[in-house]
């Protein structure tokens, strides 16, 4: 079982001329996460490459030496020396490692924090690296896990309520004026950036009818097949504005566009209908005085930056709760960890005892399938044959247990203690113990308890070896089974 490592940079240590140095294509993803398991003492590994981040997780036999050889290993690959890099690279190890993949998986380590897609990519990045066989069971129980803790922050959090950026932010205000956008005429006024992405968070919000106008048709035409609106003329933009419930306009234009001429026709018109007006762009396409028109509410980028800011200030209260659940969730993993270093020696444990068990029970049927005995003696000999297990197994924990001394016996006595759930009877009054430090008071008398059942035990366990050698079954029934013993030797 190895141990977690991340090695990367994001957003947080390196400005974007760094990071596109080492970033990596989608198509060269396999072939750098093949040869990232074939370094020296990395056993796992995937890569995630997006604009906003380049990081490297990995499993490897120890972490510091692991995440070590893939830093070489990436700088090589991109021919960069460490100069040029400077501090934008980081390494996590073990337990900080968990905790970052955890908060990555979050969108609690974003840029914009509560952001969607950051799952998504890091899902793709899980599935590619488990494509090229770089992915263990270590590897794929923390993504597995980091991806159950997203979904925890996103549903129990506010994380990714209320938009933030300002497209999205234009569509989430015209619906909460509207309540539903289903039935409303939407007109996109520009083809640009902005236009495209409002026009898409339009479309994903439920809007039927959107409408694009642009300065150049071919624009307008393009955008709409995309979005499956309708491409209306730019000359028209009067008659469209008057036809539209809803506007966002995002153009280039140095001059407004929406201009108090035409809204005075625009809103007679409509007679005086209510409509809204969007206008993200910079300078603004709105007159400020349309917003004093009857039945025009008219918001500019401005507003629209106050519900970012207020919606990324919810964002950031909700983070610290999804940084909670973060640190809860990264200590139930640990745990999970540290009990995978331990599944060898339970294996043993298991194996060990169940193989005293099987030797004896087989020897006593042996000795039973000879003749037939009585209910009484099967009992009997059923009985003796638990005793005897019980103190085999028990045998060399209690021989290891009576030759420790000083610290080393304090540690094994508190542990046999805890494992078996034991309670000690005290062997002796404290004031029969001259000197002992009161922390190791309880430790010397349960130590002293189970000295004397050991005394116990090795007798038995000495008796029923040495009445091995005389047959199998008194072996088994040794202890004053003398009228058994006869019959076994008579049959
Ligand atoms: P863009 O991609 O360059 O698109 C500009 C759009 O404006 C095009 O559809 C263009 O039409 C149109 N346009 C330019 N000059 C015009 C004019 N004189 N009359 C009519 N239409 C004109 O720009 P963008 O990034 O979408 O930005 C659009 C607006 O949003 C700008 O005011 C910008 O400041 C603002 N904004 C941008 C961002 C951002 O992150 N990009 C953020 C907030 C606000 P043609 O197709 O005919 O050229």
């Amino acid at each position: 079982m190895g141990e977690l490592f991340v090695v990367g940079m994001s957003w947080r240590t390196a400005p974007v001329a760094i990071r596109e140095k080492l970033a990596f294509r989608e198509e060269e993803v396999p072939g750098v996460v093949s040869h990232l398991v074939a370094q020296p003492g990395v056993q796992e590994a995937l890569l995630i490459s997006t604009c906003n981040r380049v990081e490297v997780y990995g499993v490897g036999d120890a972490a510091e030496p692991s995440a070590r050889a893939t830093r070489a290993f990436l700088m090589a690959q991109r021919s960069l020396p460490p100069s040029e890099l400077g501090n934008a690279l980081y390494q996590h190890h073990g337990p900080q490692a968990v905790r970052h993949v955890f908060r990555v998986a979050s969108a609690l380590d974003s840029l914009v924090v509560g952001e969607a897609q950051i799952l998504g990519q890091l899902k793709s990045a899980y599935g590619v690296a488990g494509q090229v066989g770089a992915t263990g069971p270590t590897l794929a129980r923390c993504l597995e896990r980091a991806f159950g803790v997203a979904k925890r922050v996103r549903s129990e959090t506010s994380i990714a309520r209320g938009a933030a950026n300002v497209s999205s932010v234009a569509v989430e205000l015209a619906t909460r004026v509207f309540g539903d956008l289903s039935g409303k005429s939407v007109l996109v006024v520009g083809a640009g950036k902005m236009s495209t992405l409002a026009a898409r968070h339009l479309r994903s919000a439920g809007t039927e009818r959107i409408v694009v106008t642009n300065r150049s048709p071919q624009r307008a035409e393009e955008l709409a097949a995309k979005i499956d609106g309708v491409a209306a003329p730019w000359e028209d933009l009067t008659a469209q504005l008057a036809a539209a419930d809803v506007v966002i306009s995002s153009t280039g234009a140095r001059e407004p566009v929406l201009t108090v001429p035409i809204f005075k026709k625009v809103t007679k018109a409509r007679r005086w209908k209510p409509m809204m007006i969007v206008d993200i762009a910079v300078p603004r396409d709105a007159d400020p005085a349309i917003g004093e028109l009857d039945g025009v509410y008219l918001f500019d980028i401005d507003d629209l930056d106050k519900v970012v800011q207020a919606n990324l200030a919810e964002r950031a209260k909700a983070a610290e709760h999804g940084a909670r659940i973060v640190e809860h969730e990264a200590v139930q993993f640990e745990g999970w960890l540290r009990g995978q270093e331990v599944v060898p020696t339970i294996r043993a444990l298991r194996d060990q005892c169940s193989h005293v068990a099987e030797a004896e029970t087989q020897k006593l049927l042996e000795a039973m399938s000879r003749r037939a005995y009585s209910p009484e003696e099967r009992a009997q000999a059923m009985h003796h044959l638990t005793q005897l297990i019980v103190r085999k197994i028990l045998h060399l924990p209690t021989t290891v247990l009576r030759s420790s001394e000083g610290e080393t016996l304090q540690h094994r006595v508190e542990a046999v203690t805890a494992m078996f759930g034991l309670t000690v009877p005290l062997a002796a009054p404290a004031a029969d113990l001259p000197g002992a430090a009161p922390g190791a008071q309880g430790a010397a008398d349960s130590a002293r308890a189970l000295a004397s059942l050991d005394d116990e035990l090795e007798a038995e366990v000495a008796a029923d070896l040495a009445a091995e050698e005389r047959s199998p079954l008194a072996r088994v029934a040794s202890g004053g089974a003398a009228r058994n013993e006869r019959r076994f030797r008579e049959a």
